[in-house]
């Protein structure tokens, strides 16, 4: 039985001082959560997220990372700079960083055997575009960003990864795919995965869901039965982080 991981994706967004104030509202109302709960927060935000957490169940993550150790790389920041702190998570490939920064799935996999290697969970991201969708190619297209994301990555450490589908047409858009959706290509991620490392391994690999996830959603979604919890944005940042972390409350008979 896979336990549930619930992360909340702060982007760009907090100052230190507000981070603070955000940990402050939530820490309380996500106690008592029976699945993991993670914030990944900006780099400057990780010193005081962490301290403001100390006591908690809450982990912390970071939503990016280099893949080399150390050297001429201004501006980036290495594994081992994330572990020291007491980061337990990356967010790796998130398809922002896709589209923005001109992430590829080789650095991707770069990443995420840097992460493994360094003791750090990857939270590898997938997901299809609208045209994508709409051309029907979406298995297709995230069987192969799974297949390069875990490139070299044996079944042992692929056994500690946490990959996140995330259809772009459904991130900060609050459009959100059906859990019949959702559930499909979560299956699909779990038969490459049981291709690639055996069913036991891919039994074992957590799979969430991300894309608009509310409070409201959160139930259906995460009732599914190879979704895993969810990889939250906008949601997130507000008191509702917490409703979505107690979803079975609001559980739909
Ligand atoms: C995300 O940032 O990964 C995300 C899913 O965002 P949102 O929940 O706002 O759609």
């Amino acid at each position: 039985m896979r336990k549930k991981i619930i992360a909340g994706n702060w982007k760009m967004n907090q100052t230190p001082q507000e981070a603070q104030a955000l940990c402050a509202l939530l820490k309380d109302r996500v106690d008592g959560a029976e699945a993991d709960v993670v914030f990944c927060v900006p780099y400057v935000d990780l010193y005081p997220v962490l301290d403001a957490l100390k006591d908690t169940q809450i982990a912390v993550g970071a939503e990016n990372m280099h893949y080399e150790d150390s050297g001429a790389f201004t501006g980036e920041i290495s594994a081992n700079m994330l572990k020291e702190m007491g980061v337990t998570y990356v967010i790796l490939g998130h398809s922002e960083r896709r589209q923005y920064f001109n992430e590829t799935d080789e650095t991707v996999n770069r990443k995420v055997k840097k992460a493994l290697d360094s003791g750090l969970i990857p939270i590898l991201c997938c997901g299809e575009t609208l045209e994508q969708r709409e051309a029907g190619i979406t298995v297709e297209w995230v069987r192969m960003q799974i297949k390069c994301g875990l490139l070299g990555v044996d079944a042992q450490q692929a056994k500690s990864v946490v990959i996140a589908y995330e259809p772009i047409w459904a991130i900060g858009t609050g459009k959100t795919a059906t859990a019949q959706q959702a559930q499909e290509v979560c299956a699909a991620i779990r038969q490459v995965l049981a291709e690639l490392y055996g069913q036991e391994t891919a039994d074992a690999i957590r799979i969430q869901y991300g894309g608009s996830v509310n409070g409201k959603n959160a139930p259906q979604l995460f009732a599914m039965a190879d979704i895993d919890g969810g990889l939250v944005g906008g949601a997130s940042l507000k008191e509702e982080f917490a409703e979505i972390v107690h979803y079975k409350k609001d559980m739909i008979e």
